[in-house]
């Protein structure tokens, strides 16, 4: 939009300058000029006497939307293995492609990953696109960049879904960009708006304060990273068929700036809260980080990830990435156990999707009860050494059972 005077209309009395709250108009030879600080408030248009100032519409820019369809998710692997994120994906993707009426297809991208485009058919894509190339078996910008781009210009996707990992959110703006659409980082819901077949893409804002839901009226593939974890898996169907297209990208060394020397996994131990079968959290209500041994204790004999509350990590306590919630990450464990957490609505909102939720709180109306399957009322210092006490028990018991048999 631009703010715009009619100066065979224009009296030069001066009222828009008085109005403007950004000092962007000056009177020169009698007629009003906006200058580069307007900011099309409008505040001008309303008071003029003459109606000489009117707002432009800009011509819209886009594609023609028309000619895009089906939903496309990108299949991210690393070394041969299926990241969980791409099967959340598939099984949100599914879900929208279905209410689309159309296809769901899964972008594979690597070298001799063969038998992984058979399991994401498997696990709910119609079609496969495998791009299958040696320069692909390690992942760059450059080169997935150049190979997606290519089959999205050719194909025309209405809807790209990446995952909001490490590789997703370095891939995701480099492919928008180069396609000239929007994207949508980190998003927690999605949905369509089946009227205009508009993706609701749902993230936090403002520091987790608001949730915004975004669109992309004019441009295509309307692209959204997805936060791992948020989503729900699709389900394995053994005998389900699909049609695998391998393709052979035209890459060379060339296409490619950065070469990778070399791969160093990171010194520090990885949190993978996402993956966890089992998360043991600690809140404020250890007290002190040196609570959190006990809750590594108790992780470390049900084989579970030590997850944390913001409280804890904001008092350094802990790291961020054992944080779960809004502004941490979201998990969906088969059993969850959180220990002298409250249960804040931006916890709750990371984890109350966990299969089973047991709270340990001394205090017996905290929220954490309103959404846990088993709640104990006490001082964890008192119940956590009892469990870890009691699955001692049941490992000599089973040793010795072992012994005997
Ligand atoms: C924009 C925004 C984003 C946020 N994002 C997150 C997020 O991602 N994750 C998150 O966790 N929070 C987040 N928060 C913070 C959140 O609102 C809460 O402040 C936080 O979760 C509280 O942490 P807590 O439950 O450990 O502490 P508290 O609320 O202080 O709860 C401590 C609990 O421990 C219990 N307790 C005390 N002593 C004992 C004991 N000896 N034995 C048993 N129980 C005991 C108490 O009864 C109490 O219920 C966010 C807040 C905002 C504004």
């Amino acid at each position: 939009m631009a703010v715009k005077v009619i100066d065979e209309k224009c009296i030069g009395c001066g009222a828009c300058i008085r109005s403007c709250p950004f000092d962007a108009i000056e009177i020169v030879n009698n007629i009003a000029v906006i200058g580069d600080k307007c900011t099309a408030c409008g505040a001008c248009i309303d008071v003029c006497p003459v109606e000489a100032i009117f707002k432009e519409e800009e011509e819209k820019k886009g594609v023609d939307i028309s000619e895009y369809e089906g939903v496309w998710v990108f299949a991210e692997q690393r070394e041969g293995n299926l990241l969980n994120i791409a099967t959340e994906l598939l099984g949100e993707g599914r879900k929208i492609a279905d209410k689309l009426g159309v296809e769901l297809t899964a972008i594979l991208l690597g070298h001799k990953v063969d038998p992984l485009a058979d399991n994401l058919i498997k696990y709910g894509a119609d079609r496969v696109i495998y791009a299958d190339h040696e320069l692909l078996n390690t992942y760059t910008t450059d080169a997935y960049t150049k190979v997606i781009c290519e089959l999205i210009k050719e194909r025309k996707p209405e809807i790209m879904l990446l995952g909001a990992t490490n590789i997703g959110r370095d891939l995701a703006p480099r492919i928008s960009a180069r396609i000239h659409t929007g994207l949508t980082a980190d998003c927690t819901r999605l949905d369509v708006d089946l009227e205009n077949r508009r993706l609701m893409q749902t993230r936090p804002a403002f520091g987790g304060n608001l949730m915004a839901t975004i669109v992309t009226p004019n441009h295509r593939p309307q692209m959204a990273t997805v936060r791992p974890g948020v989503m729900e898996r699709a389900p394995y169907e053994e005998g389900r068929e699909g049609i695998v297209e391998k393709v052979t990208p035209d890459l060379t060394e060339a296409d490619i700036r950065a070469k990778v020397l070399e791969t160093v996994k990171g010194g520090k131990p990885q949190v993978k809260l996402e993956e966890a079968k089992i998360i043991v959290s600690g809140g404020r209500g250890l007290g002190n980080p040196e609570g959190f041994k006990l809750i590594e204790q108790l992780a470390e004999k049900l084989g579970a990830v030590v997850g944390a509350s913001r409280a804890t990590v904001d008092a350094g306590w802990i790291d961020h990435a054992h944080q779960v919630g809004q502004t941490g990450k979201t998990v969906r464990p088969d059993l969850y156990i959180a220990c002298g957490i409250s249960g804040a609505i931006q916890h709750l909102a990371g984890m109350k999707e966990s299969k089973c939720i047991v709270a340990i709180n001394k205090d017996k109306n905290a929220p954490i009860f309103d959404v846990a399957d088993y709640g104990i009322v006490g001082d964890l210092y008192e119940i956590i050494p009892e469990i870890i006490s009691a699955l001692e028990n049941v490992e000599d018991v089973l040793e010795a059972v072992k012994l005997n048999a």
